[in-house]
């Protein structure tokens, strides 16, 4: 024994009195590969990708897909049945699916409740390997229908589709699980490993996790379910309604690719009854949303309100909306401006939530950007999806709808607005609302102030000589500070913007369109009332997820009560 103790006197192997025993944290082995973002596709007519969607999306066209609700292993349908439409052609039914009631939500919570502790001992390289997998499957066999899902149900054009519902879900699935591999590497200090061995071990937190997502990003989806699980967690997915299949399709790639019954739950349901459940349940581990500041507003609250019952201090993640801008000042190129505003506004009609839709000019250059902008409008077309010569399509819904034409009207009815372009809005066959640029002379008109979530942008036209106080409405005209842009060639006045508007956005650029962060390059995520800021895509976002334990191994006797200066 003590030959054999004299040998394996390393770090696995440490002294206590006579015996000689080992460390009981296992270490934890990954591959060290290096990561990088996915390819996006170009779609030229004939390539083998455009094939391979054009398939998709047939097939996808030819049927109205049956999605369950989808608890531990088993499949449920309730009575109460709901059905996605195509946003650009509302009579064409694409998934019929079914809300699950408080008893099945409470069933789901114990499943995963029970789930989670299973899971969590799967180790860690194990689960990674589960995440590559899927990524490559959805990188490869799912890619096109994920595409055509994205396209059809959430009504974005093939390359606004490729962005989102294949690139980006693919980089968070390895991005953050890169970012977990890194965070693991971290190990406290151990200042003699014979005597003492510290170390940290990365749990998921015992209970449940509610992943509550919004339409507009397939990608979005992913994320909030399938990280927190990486992490050791398990969780409810609540989908929107509005990307029902994009999301079932995520769901049905990930069974396929190794996570086990139970560690996502995939439970479509009524917005209300979800949060009411949940914030109700002692188990509830953590939320993580994303969507409008009154929905977080209220679960947040519910969370508070129900504080005393639960077992952990939930976790609250919330992303939420934004009034983002542009800002212009004279030196700006005017190209740039143009171009990135015209994107920014109207790609996805808007309902991104970095779109840009108020925007500062200077009076020195209004009549130029007026003219691009209008010009630069006019020649956009917007329609079917899935006619590659498309921008843009309609908007998600008949209460984005609704919504959206309230401010077109506000904006006709009030003497402070004018319409330079667009404004017309047809729901007879799709949710369409033509892209409208508006000129305010009132920069703090409610349509400069609040989050419209459709293709209107609003500019306000200032004096050059008011720079000062233009700069300063930025940050003092809204509650949100999710993203904007500055545009300008004099470098004096970019340092200066930078710090004079550093609390105005989580996402800043400079002489670029406020949107299009790619995950692993401009982590996302806004301060003030536009959430959280736990920036999804970059590398802290696994760790809140995370219930780390520190343990401290000791392989010396203790010998004495005493202190040695006491004798
Ligand atoms: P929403 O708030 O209406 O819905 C979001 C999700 O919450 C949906 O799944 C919905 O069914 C659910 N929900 C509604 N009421 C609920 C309740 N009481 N309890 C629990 N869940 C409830 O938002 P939306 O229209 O789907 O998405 C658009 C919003 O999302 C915009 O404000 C946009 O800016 C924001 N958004 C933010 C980010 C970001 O990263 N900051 C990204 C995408 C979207």
């Amino acid at each position: 024994m003590l030959s054999l103790c004299k040998q394996n006197l390393s770090s696995s192997f440490q002294r206590i009195g006579a015996r000689c025993i080992a460390s009981v944290v296992p270490e934890i082995k990954v591959n060290d590969t290096g990561v990088s973002n996915e390819p996006i596709l170009q779609y030229l007519k004939g390539s083998k990708e455009r094939t391979e969607l054009e398939t998709a999306l047939k097939d996808s066209y030819a049927q109205t897909e049956d999605v369950p609700i989808v608890i531990g292993d088993k499949e449920y349908q309730t009575k109460d049945v709901r059905y996605q439409v195509m946003p650009h052609d509302h009579k064409k039914k694409l998934a019929k699916f079914y809300y699950a009631d408080k008893n099945l939500l409470q069933k789901a919570i114990e499943t995963a409740s029970t789930a989670q502790k299973k899971w969590d001992s799967v180790p860690i390289p194990e689960r990674l390997k589960i995440w590559e997998k899927a990524a490559n499957m959805m990188a490869n066999e799912y890619r096109a229908k994920l595409n055509a899902a994205t396209i059809l149900g959430q009504g974005k054009t093939i390359i606004q589709a490729e962005i989102d519902a294949a690139a980006e879900l693919i980089d968070f699935f390895r991005l953050n699980a890169y970012f977990l591999k890194e965070a693991i590497k971290y190990q406290p200090i151990s200042e003699n490993p014979m005597v003492t061995k510290n170390s940290m071990r990365y749990r998921g937190i015992d209970g449940f996790i509610a992943a509550v997502s919004p339409f507009n990003f397939t990608a979005i989806g992913g994320n909030l379910a399938y990280t927190p699980a990486l992490m050791g967690n398990a969780v409810l997915w609540k989908p929107s309604d509005t990307a029902l299949l994009s999301n079932w399709l995520i769901f049905k790639i990930c069974r396929e690719a190794g996570v086990p019954p139970g560690v996502v739950n995939f439970v479509p349901a009524d917005g209300p009854v979800f949060g009411d459940t949940i914030t109700a349940s002692p188990h509830l581990a953590g939320i993580n949303f994303t969507g409008s500041v009154p929905t977080f507003t209220r679960l947040w609250r519910q969370v508070g309100e129900n504080i005393s019952i639960y077992k952990n201090f939930p976790r609250l993640i919330g992303e939420c909306g934004g009034k983002n801008y542009h800002f212009v000042h004279p030196s700006a190129d005017i190209q740039t401006v143009i171009n990135g505003t015209i994107r920014s506004a109207f790609e996805y009609c808007g309902q991104k939530c970095s779109a840009c839709s108020r925007m500062y000019v200077p009076e020195s250059l209004w009549p130029k950007i007026k003219e691009g902008l209008i010009t630069k409008r006019n020649q956009l077309k917007v329609g079917d999806p899935t006619d590659a010569t498309n921008f843009t399509s309609a908007v998600i819904d008949d209460k984005a709808f609704k919504r959206i034409k309230g401010y077109i009207e506000h904006a006709k009815n009030s003497s402070d607005l004018q319409i330079l372009a667009g404004g017309k809005c047809d729901d007879s066959v799709g949710y369409f609302v033509e892209p409208t640029i508006v000129e305010t002379k009132n920069p703090k008109d409610k349509i400069m102030v609040e989050e419209i979530f459709g293709p209107v942008l609003t500019i306000y036209v200032y004096k050059d000589d008011k720079l000062k106080d233009t700069l300063d409405m930025v940050g003092s005209t809204t509650s949100f500070a999710l993203t904007g842009a500055i545009f300008a060639q004099d470098e004096a006045f970019l340092r200066r913007a930078v710090e004079e508007l550093k609390m105005t956005a989580g996402n800043f650029y400079v002489n670029d369109k406020s949107t299009g962060s790619v995950v692993g390059q401009q982590p996302f995520g806004g301060a003030r009332l536009s959430g959280t800021n736990d920036k999804a895509g970059g590398p802290h976002y696994i760790l809140r997820w995370g219930n780390p334990q520190s343990i401290k191994e000791t392989f010396v006797p203790l010998t004495d009560v005493e202190y040695p200066y006491m004798k």
